[in-house]
């Protein structure tokens, strides 16, 4: 009964209601920031398991909601959200990148934290639906996108903690600049020896808010006493993630052979889009070796020492790739290639092009740009 497609909604029960009011959109050559700006429209669908699962997705203006202060949400953190984008492509049409990639791990977060099942396609369908009606606030300027933001909240309002009865799945969309708009900005990492951001058997690999309020001391500890801008994760000394992102080194292993490297997803890891985009992208090319293997801080000091180490980077939706060109373990600063200029290193930029070309149409055709 919970995975019953029967019980799951579809775009064809779509409802839209138009909104009272629209906000005035920003004028050509704004400076967006990350999250500043919502649009006018957003997709929300409600569940009640005592009356009939789903209800029909509707589309409807972007306005506070309330909640009563029992709410499980609130008290128990029975949240997960995603991150994605759409863009305007070259040929002026919008499309979305990899979106079922996205509601697959949502489902995988929904299931984490007993909220029902939904059907990825249906979900995807219904957002572009939305997205369509929002079109005209996607910025159509170099490194500009839409960043969407599907959620899902209990809405019991039950102290007593229990199975969730009643939730609501909803996305709202926000206007984007580019993450570096005076180029890349290498950031500094630090390594806390004694606080874990998952572990093994845990739920690291889910999307969920409570995964992300209490990892934020460690960043506010790193940044404290070293002047670091995000947490390099380590378990037992294997590297895991960087900040909120997944954690790439492109190296000369011990064997001598030039490697790209990063963390398997063996539960600890959430498995990101991008990090499985440029997995694919570099196998691709068939130019060095591509490993999901686990490594130690140890591993990667020392090939610091021994000049070993290529280039290193965080990989995400909001950033893509977000260089590295310095991490601290033990009071020690290890320091990574960057070439000064451009502040980052040839794979790095490599990628992002790759990637970029991808997603906004310049790379005709391929099956990761679905058009809305
Ligand atoms: N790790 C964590 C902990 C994250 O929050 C994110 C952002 N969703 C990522 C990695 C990167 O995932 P994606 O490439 O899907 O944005």
């Amino acid at each position: 009964q919970y995975n019953s497609p029967s019980k799951h909604f579809q775009k064809k029960d779509l409802v839209i209601h138009k909104a009272q009011h629209l906000k005035e959109k920003p004028q050509k050559d704004f400076a967006y920031t990350f999250g500043g700006i919502s649009t006018d429209y957003m997709l929300d669908i409600d569940y009640d398991a005592d009356n009939g699962g789903w209800k029909n997705p509707v589309i409807k203006a972007n306005e506070p909601f309330m909640l009563d202060p029992a709410n499980a949400t609130l008290q128990y953190s029975i949240e997960c959200f995603e991150g994605m984008k759409a863009y305007i492509t070259v040929d002026k049409k919008v499309a979305l990148f990899r979106p079922d990639m996205n509601f697959k791990r949502m489902n995988t977060s929904h299931k984490q934290l007993g909220l029902p099942a939904f059907d990825g396609d249906q979900m995807t369908e219904c957002l572009k639906e939305l997205v369509k009606i929002e079109k005209d606030w996607i910025p159509d300027r170099p490194m500009h996108s839409l960043y969407i933001r599907p959620t899902s909240i209990c809405m019991d309002n039950k102290l007593g903690l229990s199975s969730v009865k009643k939730c609501k799945t909803f996305v709202v969309l926000c206007p984007v600049g580019p993450y570096y708009p005076r180029g890349f900005q290498p950031v500094k990492l630090y390594c806390d020896t004694q606080i874990v951001r998952a572990w093994p058997q845990g739920f690291g690999d889910k999307k969920i808010g409570g995964n992300y309020a209490p990892a934020l001391k460690t960043q506010r500890k790193g940044h404290e006493l070293h002047g670091a801008d995000q947490a390099l994760w380590l378990l037992h000394d294997y590297v895991t993630e960087v900040g909120t992102m997944n954690f790439f080194v492109f190296w000369k292993n011990e064997q001598g052979e030039d490697e790209l490297i990063t963390p398997p997803l063996d539960g600890t890891i959430l498995p990101g889009v991008t990090r499985d985009s440029i997995l694919t992208i570099c196998r691709n090319k068939n130019q060095f070796k591509v490993s999901e293997k686990p490594f130690k801080i140890q591993e990667l000091m020392k090939a610091c020492t021994e000049k070993r180490v290529y280039e290193a980077f965080g990989a995400g939706t909001a950033a893509i790739v977000s260089p590295v060109k310095q991490f601290v373990y033990d009071n020690v600063n290890y320091e990574i290639p960057i070439d000064a200029q451009s502040g980052a290193g040839k794979l790095t930029h490599e990628i992002l092009q790759t990637i970029t070309d991808i997603q906004y149409g310049r790379t005709k055709g391929h099956q990761w740009n679905i058009e809305v």
